[in-house]
């Protein structure tokens, strides 16, 4: 038996990283997956991967800062698998610069994609989880999202902050449909956003002193935590950050 039998889940931020590998873990739990991005490609890829385990994937083109993709998202699984029970609010793209040469341009475009595609996510998803008699809405924001840190990350520290209080105001205000959000706070997992700190030995090395593990996270990392707040296991959890850090922010 699956831990996320019976649900169907939509991922953004789902052809690549994470999010990729959220999808892959999900199905194999029995979950169906919609996967959204804007990288239509690598998203067939992971689609068909999944179907080819066996499992159920549905990959649909999804620009979080468009609420219409959005609309035809939630569309697409309730009309396909029948319901929406799981939203994770995974896409999102990091921008180093610092604050006095940061572009206006920049600041609106990272906060369109993390912050508001949070809230159209959220806003699309709420009448069908309400519809399927409850769900589970897992944001991800960051330990940038907890705590300032010496990088060049202004931007994308305050969009992840945005998400971390928009969880707990969207907990509270749906307890009563029984729709739980809760937010998840990574440190350094290895995918393509921060392949360039990877690939910077005196940037990596910046970042292990900020890391009592000593070493990057995974994708899988996550997706288990992700899992759990998915799953009716975690029926009591709502408004909560789970951090999977690797010892970051104890310190
Ligand atoms: P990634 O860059 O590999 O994946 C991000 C995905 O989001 C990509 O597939 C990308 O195409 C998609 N995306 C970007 N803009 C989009 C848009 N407008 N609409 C739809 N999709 C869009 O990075 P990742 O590490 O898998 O990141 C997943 C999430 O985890 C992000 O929210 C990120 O901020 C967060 N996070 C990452 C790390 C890390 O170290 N990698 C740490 C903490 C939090």
């Amino acid at each position: 038996m699956g831990r996320l039998d019976g649900k169907v889940a939509l991922i953004s931020g789902g052809a690549r990283g994470q999010g990729a590998v959220e999808g892959r873990m999900f199905a194999r739990e029995g979950a169906a997956v919609v996967l959204g991005d804007i990288q239509d490609d690598d998203g067939k890829k992971v689609e068909a991967e999944i179907r080819g385990a066996g499992g159920q994937a549905t990959y649909v083109h999804l620009n979080v800062t468009r609420e219409a993709d959005w609309r035809a998202a939630v569309t697409t699984a309730v009309q396909t698998y029948g319901k929406l029970s799981v939203l994770v609010n995974n896409a999102g793209i990091l921008l180093r610069a610092k604050i006095e040469e940061m572009a206006e341009a920049d600041w609106d475009r990272i906060m369109a994609i993390n912050a508001k595609g949070v809230f159209l996510g959220t806003k699309c998803a709420i009448p069908a989880m309400r519809q399927a008699g409850g769900g589970s809405i897992i944001n991800i924001s960051s330990t940038s999202g907890l705590v300032g840190s010496p990088g060049e990350t202004a931007a994308y520290i305050a969009t992840k902050g945005a998400v971390r209080l928009f969880t707990k105001a969207t907990a509270i205000q749906h307890a009563k449909d029984k729709i739980r959000c809760n937010s998840v706070h990574p440190g350094p997992i290895a995918t393509d956003m921060i392949k360039d700190m990877l690939e910077n030995k005196a940037m990596w090395e910046q970042r292990l002193r900020r890391l009592p593990m000593g070493r990057v996270g995974t994708p899988e990392d996550v997706a288990f935590g992700v899992i759990y707040l998915a799953s009716d296991e975690s029926s009591y959890v709502t408004g909560s950050e789970l951090v999977i850090d690797g010892g970051t922010t104890a310190e």
